[in-house]
């Protein structure tokens, strides 16, 4: 009997130890935003490793570090630069390719223009939006190895993309170190790899983009990212009119697509992160046409009038009080 007991003592505060010493976190600054990292494991290694690779990331693409890769690019016009920074920007053109334009990452002067980068906001003239959009425009990047080239008075900017790349890095390198249960959020790039330590699918909630302190929804899955993108997430007023930060590489203002946030559901961060921003832009109907042509991404949408629009593949494991239409 007495020994039983001891058994179970034995049982009860390993469970308690491992329980207690198996969640590790931890919050951070980068890329402008709060970053979230929790894992379910003893490894504190790989903790440590995965935060120091998003600030790695961090310090090639900061476009206002000097030091970054980034910055040489719209510093000297024709860069040598790391096969990675060539290879993402490779990657961003393909995405722009995809899109139609949509997602484009030299709109930076706009961005610029605007004030939503560097934070002095006001709207320009026409005229200025107009000057401005001759700089602008995907299909003058060149890539020829390592060498990323683009024309006088253009610049890049991959602020679009960088969080969904950093959640892809750092799930990389969470999994090898043998990390197979965590959850990341890189302001709000929230990102699962594996399933939860019981075994169930993670549940990420999306914002609701008219109350940010409540959900309109949330979604449950296994190993993927889940990136929304939404005009309340950055924004100016001015006589009444809210200007974003999501711009129309075509229009050179604020995308106005009649939605107020895409999530986008996929595999990969980078892809999941690109395709938000580019699926606010052109709006809800050309992003289904997108979802039915190509897929390998679900998405959710919430128009400006509240309206929920789930892509069929996540409906069964998306969770609303809500009503939401499925498109099919
Ligand atoms: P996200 O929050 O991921 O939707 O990205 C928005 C950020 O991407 C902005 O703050 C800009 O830095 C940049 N950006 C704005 N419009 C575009 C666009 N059409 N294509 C690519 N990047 C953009
Ligand atoms: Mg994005």
């Amino acid at each position: 009997m007495r020994k039983l007991l001891i058994a179970a003592l034995l049982v009860l505060s390993c469970c308690g130890c491992s329980l207690r010493s198996s969640e590790l976190s931890t919050t951070f600054f980068a890329m402008d935003t709060i970053m979230d990292l929790k894992i379910y494991s003893e490894n504190e290694e790989a903790l440590t490793n995965a935060e120091n690779e998003i600030k790695r990331i961090d310090a090639l693409f900061d476009r206002g570090n000097p030091e970054s890769e980034i910055f040489k690019i719209n510093s000297e016009k024709n860069a040598i630069v790391s096969e990675e920074t060539a290879a993402l920007i490779k990657n961003t053109v393909s995405l722009s390719e995809r899109t139609n334009g949509a997602f484009d990452i030299t709109t930076a002067p706009l961005s610029d223009l605007w004030g939503f980068y560097g934070g002095s906001f006001r709207v320009p003239s026409d005229s200025e939006i107009s000057k401005t959009l001759k700089n602008i425009g995907y299909g003058q990047i060149k890539i020829d190895g390592s060498t990323v080239s683009i024309p006088e008075g253009f610049s890049v900017d991959l602020g679009g993309i960088a969080k969904g790349y950093a959640s892809d890095r750092a799930v990389k390198v969470l999994r090898d170190c043998g990390v197979s249960s965590a959850i990341i959020s890189l302001g709000g790039n929230v990102h699962a790899l594996g399933s939860k330590p019981d075994g169930t699918a993670w549940n990420v909630g999306i914002t609701d983009p008219f109350d940010k302190s409540s959900l309109t929804g949330s979604v449950n899955v296994r190993d993927k990212a889940v990136v929304t993108s939404g005009g309340y997430q950055r924004y100016f007023e001015q006589d009444g009119v809210k200007y974003h930060h999501i711009i129309d590489p075509k229009t050179g203002k604020s995308a106005d697509s009649r939605l107020s946030s895409v999530t986008i559901i996929a595999d990969s961060g980078t892809t999941a992160d690109a395709l938000s921003t580019a699926l606010f832009v052109m709006g809800l109907d050309k992003s289904a046409e997108l979802w039915r042509q190509s897929g390998g991404f679900e998405a959710v949408f919430v128009d400006t009038n509240g309206s929920v629009y789930v892509t069929a593949g996540i409906a069964d494991s998306f969770k609303s009080e809500q009503k939401f239409s499925i498109i099919k």
